[in-house]
């Protein structure tokens, strides 16, 4: 007999993770099943070299483009998901997000609850995950019912000084929300040195609010939680009506098991999660496991996003730089009737990660003078959002591999906002910049593998026939599975979209811990 669970959660990243965190107290059988490891403490946490240029936190796996190439996504398959690699930079979607908006290429559509439904879970997220921010300082955000429970993060001279001229020309700075673990009150009491490695690299000594540390980590004592790595989902079973969820089958170093649990929560990432409802193809569910709308797996979104290198006269000894972000462009600009995005900081950039950004550029430029270019750079990623498109989608061939279809969108959009920043730059003594390619770890040179904020194959909605999941994040055509990663979003926003996801979980959980009594 397969050992029965209240509760089995796949995945143990921001959403899977969120979602254990919530149940645990309650005493409920939970069992966690994560297809990584513990992403292990070593001196390479640190090393631009190994993170970047090796790809070593890279997962192994293979993909597939639309004309059937090969390529290695930027997947993170480690107990805390992608945030064992994220920057932290924990950011609420706006009100406006929540409902219809027009873009360039297409309608970014409305969420089946309102930011005011989601704004109670956001601030439980934002309190759990230890975000540091400022509520009250961009003028586009939407109402806060408590402030975050940490001050935020000061910015260091260069970033102050950056964002004094911005308010100088009218812009509306603000401190960016960033979880991390650092009292700058009393420095000595905090586990965060304050390093610059918190984006795109783990963090060797735990102060990052991930997934594992924060909500994973703190469960691996109790009774009635299992943590079972380096098993990965292959497939659900269903009872012979199709409308329960009967096993999960899981490949365990190896070996082939299956568990059962009164309600199933799929939390694998947008990619993953549809990979397995779609393999799960059974004679009640021919097309994909919840998939009689077709919609599983389609509508990916991955944001249209830039990294900008600008080039500052003065030098920028900035060390933790995360600290700033601008959101004038939002919803629009100046004779320009569509949103436009955000402008953020990023970690900053050092000679040997230039290397492997710019490889060609760089190749037969002496180390000394990469190191003192890089002392003068500062870093930008700019945010659009892309909107659902049908054909933006995850496939799966005979043997069961992933298709990623990808069409980008809102190119006008994001030419715009790069446009916007230029003007900024201008009045921030960077007139002198240049555009560094968007993938995060520079070897991969195919734009699809960057899929760090996938987002939307399983979306929620009121619909069955336009939507897979209902409203509590239920699939439509089954009774105990649920599904609570970011294939949920309808759309994506322009905001990185953990924090969203961590809110959403934290909100499925109470809905379970209601059901289940
Ligand atoms: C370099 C980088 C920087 C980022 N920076 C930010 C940022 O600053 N702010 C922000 O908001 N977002 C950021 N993100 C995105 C953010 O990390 C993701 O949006 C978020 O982690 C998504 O949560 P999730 O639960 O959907 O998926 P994940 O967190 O990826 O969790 C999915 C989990 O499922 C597991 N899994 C997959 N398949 C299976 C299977 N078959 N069986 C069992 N387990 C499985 C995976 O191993 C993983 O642990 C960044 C991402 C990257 C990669």
């Amino acid at each position: 007999m397969p050992e029965r669970y209240d509760v089995i959660i796949i995945g143990s990243g921001a959403g899977g993770g969120t979602l254990a965190h919530t149940l645990a107290p309650s005493g409920k059988k939970i069992l966690l099943l994560e297809r990584g490891d513990f992403l292990p403490r070593e001196r390479e946490n640190w090393e631009p070299d190994p993170v970047f240029i090796q790809g070593r936190y890279i997962s192994p796996d293979t993909w597939y483009d639309a004309d059937g190439k090969p390529f290695q996504p930027q997947v993170h398959y480690y107990v805390g998901g992608a945030t064992k690699l994220y920057g932290a930079a924990l950011y609420r979607l706006r009100p406006q997000d929540f409902g219809e908006l027009k873009h360039v290429d297409g309608i970014s559509p409305a969420w089946p609850l309102s930011y005011d439904d989601l704004e109670p879970f956001y601030t439980k997220a934002e309190w759990l995950y230890q975000v540091h921010g400022n509520h009250g300082e961009d003028p586009i955000e939407g109402h806060w019912s408590k402030q975050y429970p940490w001050p935020a993060v000061s910015h260091e001279p260069r970033i102050q000084q950056l964002s004094d001229d911005l308010e100088k020309a009218g812009y509306h700075p603000y401190h960016a929300p960033c979880g991390i673990m650092l009292d700058e009150a009393e420095r000595p009491r905090s586990t965060c040195i304050r390093c610059t490695w918190c984006d795109g690299y783990p963090c060797l000594v735990h102060a990052k609010s991930d997934a594992e540390t924060i909500a994973v980590r703190p469960l691996l004592g109790s009774q009635n939680v299992t943590l079972l790595v380096n098993s990965q989902v292959i497939k659900l079973e269903t009872d012979p009506t199709g409308r329960s969820v009967t096993g999960v089958v899981v490949s365990r170093d190896g070996v082939t098991e299956a568990y059962e649990a009164d309600i199933v929560a799929l939390s694998a990432g947008a990619s993953n999660s549809a990979r397995i409802l779609l393999a799960s193809a059974n004679d009640q569910h021919p097309s994909g496991l919840a998939n009689g709308s077709g919609q599983v797996g389609r509508n990916y979104m991955f944001h249209n996003s830039k990294a900008v290198v600008a080039l500052s006269k003065e030098p920028n000894d900035t060390v933790f730089q995360k600290t700033l972000a601008i959101n004038d462009f939002y919803l629009g600009a100046e004779d320009y009737d569509f949103p436009v995005g955000q402008i953020q900081m990023v970690g900053k950039s050092n000679a040997e990660a230039m290397k492997g950004e710019e490889p060609l550029l760089t190749k037969f430029a002496p180390h000394f003078s990469l190191e003192e270019t890089a002392r003068h750079v500062v870093d930008f990623w700019l945010t659009t959002e892309d909107v659902p498109k049908p054909d933006n989608r995850v496939t799966l061939d005979d043997e069961g591999n992933v298709h990623l279809a990808y069409r980008s969108n809102n190119d006008e959009e994001a030419e715009r906002l790069y446009h916007e920043l230029k003007q900024i730059l201008n009045h921030a003594g960077m007139a002198d910049h240049h555009v560094l390619h968007k993938n995060f770890y520079m070897h991969m040179s195919i734009p699809i593998a960057g899929v760090a904020h996938q987002a939307g194959t399983c979306r929620f909605g009121d619909d069955p026939a336009e939507s897979v999941l209902d409203p509590t994040c239920k699939a439509h055509e089954l009774d105990n599975l649920y599904v609570v990663d970011t294939s949920f979003f309808p759309s994506i926003g322009a905001v990185n979209p953990a924090l969203t996801a961590m809110a959403n979980a934290i909100r499925v959980g109470e809905h379970l811990l209601e059901r289940m009594g």
